[in-house]
């Protein structure tokens, strides 16, 4: 194992403990019916291009309205946001987002398009998503999606961080000495590169799940 520039606790160990495969999301929800959140950009995608506006923006409404058609459970708290535009906020490299003045007293409006089109008046270059679809590289994390998985890392679905009972002042988590969960996280992200990612986060000396959090964290190159 490796050593741990450890800033949160010192007295702590990293308990090898190997955790059954169980079929869990990201956050604790039941998986049954929850697509990945890569599956549902490029669905967002698709509803945006149907757009007849000018300039290809679609109204964050229709976007909800269209989730709900295909996905019927659809709730972005299940992939860990507040609303649907914080989802779409954290895709700045798919969609930019236009607020529009408030038309009446009250009521702002919130247009989407995407962000791998060029603009033009008359909306996108081809409607046919197959062949406009362009289908990009997986990518590194930025530092917000890094920011989520140490978060994830640290709660129940992760390495569990939690205080040890056998010593108040100490605390204890759940590692198995791998970056196992940090790649069934990013595993669930399928814009998200596995090789790229996991190669940045061992330069930071993140070669376990914990370590992710111990030493990686507050390193990861901001954007
Ligand atoms: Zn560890």
């Amino acid at each position: 194992m490796h050593v741990h520039r450890a800033t949160m606790a010192l007295n702590a160990k990293c308990l090898g403990v190997q955790m059954t495969g169980q079929l869990e999301t990201d956050d604790g929800q039941t998986s049954t019916n929850t697509v990945d959140e890569g599956e549902l950009i490029d669905e967002i995608e698709r509803i945006v291009r149907q757009t007849k506006k000018a300039y290809g923006y679609q109204h964050l409404s229709a976007i909800g309205t269209g989730l709900r058609v295909r996905y019927p459970d659809f709730s972005p708290k299940q992939y860990g946001y507040k609303k649907l535009l914080d989802l779409i906020e954290a895709h700045p490299d798919r969609f930019k987002i236009k607020w529009s003045a408030p038309a009446h007293k009250g009521k702002s409006h919130v247009w989407v398009r995407l962000a791998t089109e060029p603009k033009r008046k008359e909306g996108y270059a081809t409607s046919s998503p197959d062949k406009a679809k362009p289908k990009q590289k997986p990518r590194l994390m930025m530092a917000q999606e890094f920011a989520r998985l140490c978060e994830w890392l640290e709660g129940p679905k992760g390495c569990n961080f939690r205080t040890d009972p056998n010593s108040p002042d100490g605390m204890t988590w759940t590692c198995d000495g791998s970056l196992r969960k940090t790649k069934q996280w990013l595993r669930r992200r399928p814009f998200l590169s596995i090789d790229g990612n996991v190669k940045q986060i061992k330069h930071l000396d993140g070669y376990c799940d914990c370590e992710v959090l111990f030493n990686a964290v507050g390193d990861w190159p901001q954007d």
